[in-house]
């Protein structure tokens, strides 16, 4: 038996009585090499039962409901920053479940679904929540583009087509597909043109905003179970996306421009005596939180699909701290894989913090948001890549200078080294 604790732990596991992410617990205990958990929390429970008797447990798998908290302590293991986002995405997926669980209360009062539109600037981690909550979840998820979307009928990715990749996703089993996540990004690229004033792209706007609209409004996609091809004799399985979460996402550049023309012109709950000035006062987070339906119909979306996705949440633009925190904190951070793999080879990595900073200064000049960190560690670390494993061993340090593109060298341990030096 093996216990865990720490950072050796694989992301995947989770505890099989109950369903808590490691991350959510103090101590995790693994069954022998296969994939059966349990955590600190469900053996006292265990426990428990046995002191007492009692045969039934309110805390194992199903029984117990995920809380806000829970999810935003797994978001906060994965995602840096955006503590507004968190909050509002905690929420409004506790009610989503609460609400397929529980479609109305004592007295009648039915729920009504709830889809989550993210604003935020790319690699600044939306598609990243939106995942990190499925797998808390441990609900299917996929991720679509809202700009391969079509009417139905033209070529690219249907309504049909996301639904059976949910299903891929949920092992054919329809009832699991239909309590998925599908997030939907570049929403913003679909805007119409004829009221948009900043987007230089069109897709193909109204028409495909209405697709998105059945589809997360809730319709019955027959898709063909094995993900083949479409054939006129093949069975079809029907899915209800009713109870489907839709996440959708998009930067929206230029919105905060909308946002201060509105709030210049009207100058409402603001100092009217100076209306014009509004937007001035105003910084871009302010103005982002100031966001209304009004302004993103202006932007161009169709006012249908925005009342269908009344939860909206700001991710704000990562600055040069965050970059440098998502480099190396996150449980599976690129700082702490690459650790791993030279470790794999007998290289010590040292990446100094000038290293890390530079690193993050070079990311926001892209203006690609964390996206750009990758590629440029990786090009920083190919060659040593390369070398390490014909290696017996060394230690490799980082400096800012090796991210500017100097070669970084493998360095043979010292002991080694002194002995092939007397020898
Ligand atoms: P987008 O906002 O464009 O959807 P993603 O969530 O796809 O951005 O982020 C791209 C990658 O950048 C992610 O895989 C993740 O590694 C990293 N990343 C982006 N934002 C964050 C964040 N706030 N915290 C941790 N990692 C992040």
């Amino acid at each position: 038996m093996r216990t865990y604790g720490g950072d050796k732990i694989l992301p995947s596991s989770r505890c099989s009585f109950c369903g808590k992410a490691r991350s959510l617990v103090k101590k995790m205990i693994a069954a022998g090499s296969n994939d059966t958990y349990i955590c600190d929390e469900c053996v006292l429970e265990c426990s428990s039962m046995l002191a007492t008797g009692r045969e039934t447990s309110n805390i194992f798998a199903d029984e117990r409901q995920l809380m806000p908290a829970d999810f935003k302590r797994e978001m906060d293991e994965f995602v840096i920053g955006q503590e507004h986002a968190k909050k509002v995405l905690s929420v409004a997926v506790y009610n989503h479940y609460r609400r397929i669980d529980k479609p109305h209360d004592k007295d009648g009062v039915t729920f009504s679904k709830s889809n989550i539109l993210l604003l935020g600037p790319t690699g600044s981690g939306k598609t990243l929540l939106a995942q990190t909550l499925a797998r808390a979840l441990k609900v299917p998820f996929v991720i679509a583009d809202a700009t391969s979307l079509t009417e139905a009928g033209y070529v690219g990715e249907d309504v049909e087509s996301i639904i059976q990749r949910l299903m891929l996703q949920a092992n054919q089993n329809v009832a699991d597909a239909e309590r998925g996540i599908v997030y939907i990004d570049e929403v913003d690229k679909i805007a119409r043109k004829s009221e948009n004033m900043s987007i230089t792209r069109d897709v193909s706007g109204e028409g495909v905003q209405q697709a998105l609209l059945k589809l997360i409004e809730g319709t019955v996609a027959n898709v063909h179970p094995q993900g083949g091809r479409k054939h006129p004799n093949q069975e079809t399985v029907a899915v209800d996306t009713t109870s489907i979460l839709f996440i959708c996402g998009g930067a929206f550049e230029g919105l905060t421009d909308i946002v201060a023309e509105r709030l210049s012109s009207s100058g409402v709950g603001f100092a009217a005596a100076a209306p014009g000035n509004v937007a001035q006062q105003l910084d871009e987070q302010e103005l982002r939180s100031s966001v209304e339906p009004q302004d993103l119909i202006r932007y161009g979306l169709i006012p249908e699909l925005i009342g269908r996705m009344p939860v909206v949440a700001h991710l704000e633009p990562l600055r040069i701290e965050d970059l440098m925190r998502v480099f190396s904190e996150p449980r599976d951070a690129l700082l702490k894989q690459y650790h791993a793999l030279f470790d794999d080879d007998g290289v010590t990595l040292n990446f100094k913090e000038t290293a890390v900073r530079r690193l993050a200064e070079l990311a926001l000049e892209r203006r690609t948001g964390a996206r750009g960190l990758r590629s440029i560690a990786e090009n920083c670390l190919l060659d040593a890549f390369y070398e390490a494993p014909a290696r017996s061993g060394g230690s490799l340090t980082i400096d800012a200078r090796h991210i500017d593109g100097e070669k970084p060298e493998i360095q043979p341990h010292r002991r080694r080294a002194q002995r092939k030096r007397a020898a």
